[in-house]
């Protein structure tokens, strides 16, 4: 029976005692309080490249790159020189800047699927902003979402499943008023009669349905490509607005996101993580037609004091200006595969019950037999507890994955051969103790 010695985690333990004191639950975003895993949470001093350190100088190849934002990893050379040039310029002006435009300008020349975009600092606010846009463009109130997609905290958006094919959702959050989640629909991914009956049942009433590019914050929900052209279509027919939430997939399935990956053309799209390199940068684009709703030009207020930060755009550029280098997401497509393939053939080997799902450089490994995982309600909550056990030897041997088994993991252009060999020798043995 194999056994791995628990890091120590006395510093960073000592530092979340304080921090109890200081922010609810000791954080300032739930996930990272590590309720669903074991130990305290690490309280991180730095990071280079693909590796992050702990307060307890504890060395971790890392895969949660902050919630996928980091593609490039770390301290990437030209993001931190950009940074740093810009920090001698000024922070914040709340005037217009040159370094709005060229994120523009790079982002618009290369992305066929937006004609005009609008810079916020958080992907929340981005979808937030694209909501009220459709409300405000089709004059209706209703919006449907998935059950299993996430989209921010906005309180239009924090909205569950109510029981039956198609009711109106629950609010997932105490505070958000009934009124509000009365006005949002939760259906199934991948259901094609649900998505009928919700146009049959309010005719005329949809201002959007939303859905994640590929749904990845609630393990990976890869869709058929059918369905998504299905609702595309579909809402086109009823005059609804698609909003494609691209927070993650957006310059992460290639640089036009999941809208290239599918060609599919969605009204609206939003974009968060990577397009700040690291920064606090969200974004929302749709046709020059629709955008011309927003204010000033329109009727749809949306506004904000920090949107298009200087040094925010200085780090946005400086990392969309790598990854519009040729073949970049090609390679960091080979190099997830290669890695996902040699889990899947030891995990075949030794016939354990877990499946590693993978698109573009994003994975997640699913606990559970079936080859396929399409909808929220597929996922075992039980499978969790293997998770669990899977990320503590994960950690135990330098190996840093996201802190819930309902979260994917990201391989950044930094991550070496070298690193993926490390952490497929590390994986095994985890495994061999999950199911020891
Ligand atoms: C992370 C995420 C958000 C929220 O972005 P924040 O920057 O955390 O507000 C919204 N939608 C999707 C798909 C996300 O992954």
């Amino acid at each position: 029976m194999t056994q791995l010695h628990d890091i120590s985690r006395e510093k960073s333990a000592e530092l979340f005692d304080k921090a109890k004191n200081y922010f609810p639950g000791g954080v300032n975003s739930p996930v990272r309080a590590f309720k669903s895993v074991y130990g305290t949470p690490l309280f991180i001093e730095r990071g280079d490249k693909a590796r992050i350190w702990d307060a307890d100088g504890n060395e971790f190849i890392d895969y949660c790159c902050s919630w996928g934002p980091l593609i490039l990893g770390h301290n990437n050379d030209q993001i931190r020189e950009a940074v740093a040039a810009q920090l001698y310029k000024g922070l914040s002006f709340g005037a217009p800047t040159r370094l709005e435009n060229e994120l523009a300008e790079l982002i618009l020349s290369r992305n066929s699927y937006i004609e005009m975009i609008r810079f916020v600092s958080s992907g929340t606010e981005a979808v937030m902003s694209a909501i009220r846009l459709a409300r405000g463009f089709t004059k209706r109130d209703k919006i449907v979402k998935f059950d299993g997609c996430y989209h921010g905290h906005s309180d239009s958006l924090l909205v569950k499943a109510g029981s039956g094919l198609v009711t109106f959702g629950e609010t997932s959050s105490a505070g958000v008023p009934k009124a509000f989640a009365d006005e949002t629909i939760v259906i199934s991914l991948n259901d094609k009669e649900a998505l009928v009956e919700v146009f049959t049942s309010f005719p005329n009433e949809i201002a959007a349905v939303i859905i994640e590019g590929i749904p990845a914050n609630n393990g990976l929900l890869i869709q058929d490509s059918e369905y998504i052209h299905f609702l595309r279509q579909l809402t086109a027919q009823h005059g609804t607005l698609l909003i494609f939430d691209e927070v993650i997939t957006g310059f992460r399935l290639g640089f036009e996101g999941a809208a290239g990956y599918y060609g599919v053309q969605p009204d609206i799209i939003t974009y968060g993580k990577i397009i700040g390199g690291g920064m606090p940068v969200g974004a929302y684009g749709a046709s020059k037609a629709l955008m011309k709703y927003i204010s000033p030009d329109g009727g749809v207020y949306q506004a904000g004091t920090l949107s298009g930060n200087p040094v925010a755009m200085a780090a946005g550029i400086a990392a969309l200006e790598i990854l519009v280098q040729p073949d970049f997401y090609t390679k960091q497509e080979e190099t997830t595969k290669r890695f996902v393939e040699t889990i899947r053939r030891y995990i075949a080997e030794k016939g354990y019950e877990v499946q590693l799902f993978t698109v573009g450089s994003i994975f997640w490994f699913a606990f559970t037999t079936q080859s396929s995982i399409k909808r929220a309600d597929d996922i075992d909550p039980r499978s969790m507890e293997n998770y669990k056990i899977m990320h503590r030897a994960l950690l135990n041997q330098g190996i840093y994955f996201g802190p819930s088994g309902y979260e994917v993991g990201f391989i950044s252009s930094a991550h070496t051969e070298s690193d993926l060999d490390t952490t497929v020798a590390a994986v095994k043995i985890a495994l061999d103790i999950v199911f020891q």
